[in-house]
């Protein structure tokens, strides 16, 4: 039967168990999630057991990556369900600090990256959002030290912050970034998409639909601004509030206006009620 995840909840275990396998000169890899796992994640798990001989996951809801008015509260928490899906994975040590073990009392540092973090996607919607992510970003990686963390692209704009912000900040550990895994119909996987009414399951792999014809239009030389029109009104034919759908550059989220501009990545963000989807293709 395979073995329950050694689960930490405090600094001093998780340095504990940690120190074990350092002595044993064992290679760690670490995925980062805020927990209610499905397959995108457990891919991520996969892609860390190849890499590295011990595998973490953490499992945190991160409080400062929320503004006040986003689902912090409703966030979905399915911490028993998380383990036992850990569990079958065969994973080693799950890192699950409360807020408190994470932000005590007179906390009051708070990295504010920039460039990739600035480029006027997600952070023009959710100001908070990087200062927050690259703060706990940058505490998960002292506090594991993993030699590997793997990230999802799916939120692309938050990978290429956090490979840049490891870079800055000289911390030895590579960060790998993994395709997005999808439903049959093209749907991102996402903890949020259980917050969709069957109505909007329905209309919602039109994000990718239009993520597809749309790359595939530019790569065949149709001019970007028209295409991206186009796409904009498909996905607000599809019941949704659009936030954006941007083509960047893939490395710097720089704006393109043609391919010779350098490798594009197609970036979308919009609401369908009250669930905020995003997702991205490269070209
Ligand atoms: P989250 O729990 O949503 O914060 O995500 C934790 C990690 O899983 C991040 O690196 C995400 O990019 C990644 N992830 C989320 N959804 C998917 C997906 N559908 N495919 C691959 N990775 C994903």
């Amino acid at each position: 039967m395979a073995q329950r995840p050694n689960v930490n909840r405090t600094i001093a275990t998780l340095r504990s168990t940690l120190s074990g396998f350092r002595a044993k000169r064992q290679t760690v890899a670490l995925v980062p999630t805020m927990g209610a796992l499905h397959r995108g994640h457990l891919a991520l798990v996969k892609e860390a057991q190849k890499r590295a001989r011990r595998v973490v996951v953490s499992i945190f809801v991160n409080p400062t990556q929320f503004a006040p008015h986003e689902d912090f509260g409703s966030y979905p928490r399915r911490f028993a369900a998380d383990i036992q899906a850990l569990t079958e994975a065969g994973v080693d040590v799950v890192w699950a600090p409360s807020p408190e073990v994470m932000y005590p009392a007179g906390f009051s540092t708070r990295l504010a990256p920039d460039g990739a973090a600035l480029a006027g996607l997600e952070d023009k919607f959710r100001p908070h959002f990087f200062g927050g992510v690259a703060t706990v970003v940058a505490k998960l990686f002292t506090q594991v030290a993993p030699d590997f963390a793997v990230f999802g692209q799916k939120d692309y704009q938050q990978l290429r912050v956090v490979t840049q912000m490891a870079k800055d900040l000289d911390l030895p550990v590579k960060i790998v970034g993994l395709p997005t895994v999808r439903e049959k119909d093209g749907l991102a996987l996402s903890s949020r998409n259980i917050y969709l009414s069957e109505l909007e399951r329905g209309h919602a792999p039109a994000l990718y639909r239009t993520l597809k014809t749309s790359a595939e239009r530019i790569k065949a030389g149709e001019p970007i601004e028209m295409v991206l029109e186009e796409g904009r009104a498909q996905i607000e034919l599809a019941e949704f509030d659009l936030d954006y759908l941007e083509a960047r550059h893939a490395l710097t989220l720089a704006p393109v206006t043609s391919v010779k501009d350098g490798p594009i990545r197609l970036l979308v963000a919009a609401k369908i009620g009250k669930t905020r989807l995003i997702d991205n293709l490269a070209v």
